[in-house]
């Protein structure tokens, strides 16, 4: 029996050891931004203003990839490089962000990871920070998936979050833009008119990352739409709706006019097409906003699934956006 078992197992033992000397490669890493899609007076668009922005999207995409470089997840690269967009003062997002019909803002964000279906977001928070990272607090330390208004700030705070006044998030871009509204609205009531808002203000952000260890993730972070009432919630947090991530499948983050979105659970519509009826990234990208601009509405998503391919698509004119591949090359784009 001793015999039988050396015998057996010795060359076994060898295999078993130059397997695991040979150490498997890594898979590729990718990491795809958005910061809204819009349409644009072209006219307006020059070099000099679309720099800002060009170099925000250069910071958050080289820091998010970085992340990953340094053996970080694509959980963390999503975080990492929406915080640097939340923080910029000029997006959608965080600090920037549009206010709503009362002059507050409030903010919706999500994420979520693909290896486990494992989400987390918050809605209607008008004291955190980052409200990207507070999603993420609810994903890895609650049972829940959403939390909104006082019981996500609540939530944030017991959890070390860095908790800020309203009026941080407050540039005087968002304030002028607000108080022109605020007048048309009071003229256009005098007349006894309702007043409806154009939604067109762009500057939501989003960041979909594939990391070494073959994991993809999704997260999107808003301010929401232009003058929106107090407590709208858009697709942003909507798991399915404005993100979603499955490894089975591909990563999503969508921006737009977000009620759209919603009614037809567009991110999660688009890993549905490409499971069951085997459509490309490509196809499932575009007829997802096919449907979004049938119904009326108008926006953009990017798509990356855990080969590394990916998508950015959009039916504005515009939409502030970049990557870089497996490659390494990078490139950033703001109109088409
Ligand atoms: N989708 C966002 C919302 O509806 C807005 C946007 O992406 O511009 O809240």
């Amino acid at each position: 029996m001793k015999k039988y078992f050396w015998g057996l197992s010795l060359p076994v033992f060898l295999i078993i050891t130059s397997f695991n000397s040979s150490k498997p490669a890594d898979n590729p890493i990718v990491i795809v931004i958005h910061a809204g899609a819009g349409n644009m007076d072209l006219s307006h668009s020059k070099p000099e203003t679309r720099k800002p922005v060009e170099d925000k999207l250069n910071e958050a995409l080289e820091l998010g990839h970085k992340v990953m470089v340094n053996g970080g997840t694509s959980t963390d690269a999503v975080e990492a490089a929406i915080n640097v967009m939340e923080n910029a003062g000029i997006f959608d997002a965080g600090k920037g962000a549009i206010f709503n019909s009362d002059g507050k803002v409030e903010l919706d964000a999500s994420i979520m990871q693909g290896k486990d279906l494992k989400a987390g977001s918050v809605a209607a928070v008008m004291t955190i920070k980052n409200p990207i990272t507070a999603a993420r607090a609810v994903m890895e330390k609650s049972t829940h998936v959403m939390l909104v208004a006082r019981g996500a700030e609540d939530f944030a705070k017991a959890h070390g979050l860095e908790m800020v006044d309203n009026s941080y998030f407050y540039t005087p871009g968002a304030m002028n833009e607000w108080k022109s509204l605020k007048d048309k609205e009071n003229q256009i009531r005098k007349s006894g008119q309702n007043f409806l808002p154009e939604t067109n203000k762009w500057g939501t952000c989003g960041v979909v990352a594939l990391d070494k260890y073959g994991n993809i993730a999704a997260g999107t972070s808003t301010g929401g739409v232009t003058y929106k009432k107090p407590g709208r919630v858009g697709d942003s947090p909507i798991i399915g709706a404005g993100t979603y991530a499955d490894n089975t499948s591909c990563a999503v983050s969508c921006t737009g006019t977000g009620e759209y979105f919603i009614r037809l659970g567009v991110a999660r519509d688009i890993t549905n097409m490409i499971v069951y009826k085997g459509y490309s990234l490509q196809k499932a990208a575009a007829e997802a906003l096919a449907k979004v601009k049938a119904l009326g509405g108008e926006g953009g998503l990017i798509v990356l699934n855990k080969n590394g391919q990916f998508v950015m698509d959009f039916t504005t004119n515009a939409m502030n956006r970049g990557y870089i591949d497996q490659n390494g090359k990078k490139e950033i784009k703001i109109i088409r």
